[in-house]
């Protein structure tokens, strides 16, 4: 489970639509309990719409559309060349810290493990913008490889976090008992987390 996702269980498929000849690639997000269509353009030039479950495509298709100024203006507005330098140096950053991040997080693993003894599968180290952690349905854990150059009681609620989702997959009460086992100040810490996530 993404550890910030909140309790909405989000659909998320990759779409494209013609807009004044030309094609543009946008990731649908459905989403539960939403009223209205959300349109977000990234620094990074991800454009994500986000909608309600039920409404239909053609909805937000004319929805799209009705925007297309706004959105060709916002994409205009991205540089990309700026953007691949700023890739390739997050690139060879990562490529650098991963082996080292991986040693450190595998030993963390180990360490907070102790108290829970779960079976865990793969340990993986990922590069990725939006998330700092997540455990899979079959066993496998991921972390960002950002993660050690957080403090050590981040890095360390994270890790109960993604272990505890290998007994509870949601974020639901009995979750949150398992985490405060290890972690008793989880509340203040994921606060603190949130804040982080601004500059990750
Ligand atoms: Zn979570």
């Amino acid at each position: 489970m993404n550890i910030k996702k909140s309790f909405n269980i989000t659909v998320l498929i990759k779409k494209k639509i013609k807009i004044n000849k030309k094609i543009i690639e946008y990731k649908l997000k459905r989403r539960r309990g939403m009223q209205s269509i959300r349109l977000a353009i990234y620094a990074d030039g991800n454009f994500v719409v986000t909608a309600p479950r039920w409404y239909p495509l053609y909805v937000i298709r004319k929805f799209i559309e009705e925007k297309a100024e706004w959105i060709f203006e916002r994409l205009k507005n991205i540089d990309l060349n700026e953007l691949g330098e700023k890739k390739k140096e997050d690139q060879i950053n990562y490529l650098a810290n991963k082996a080292m991040a991986m040693a450190a997080i595998r030993n963390k693993v180990r360490f907070l493990n102790r108290h829970y003894n779960f079976i865990y599968h793969r340990i993986s180290i990922k590069n990725q913008k939006t998330c700092w952690g997540s455990a899979s349905r079959k066993g496998n854990l991921n972390f960002n490889y950002k993660i050690i150059d957080l403090p050590e009681d981040l890095q360390n609620y994270i890790v109960v976090h993604e272990l505890c989702h290998l007994k509870e997959l949601n974020h639901g009460s009995k979750f949150w008992e398992l985490v405060a086992e290890s972690v008793p100040e989880h509340e203040k810490l994921r606060k603190q987390l949130k804040e982080k996530s601004k500059t990750i």
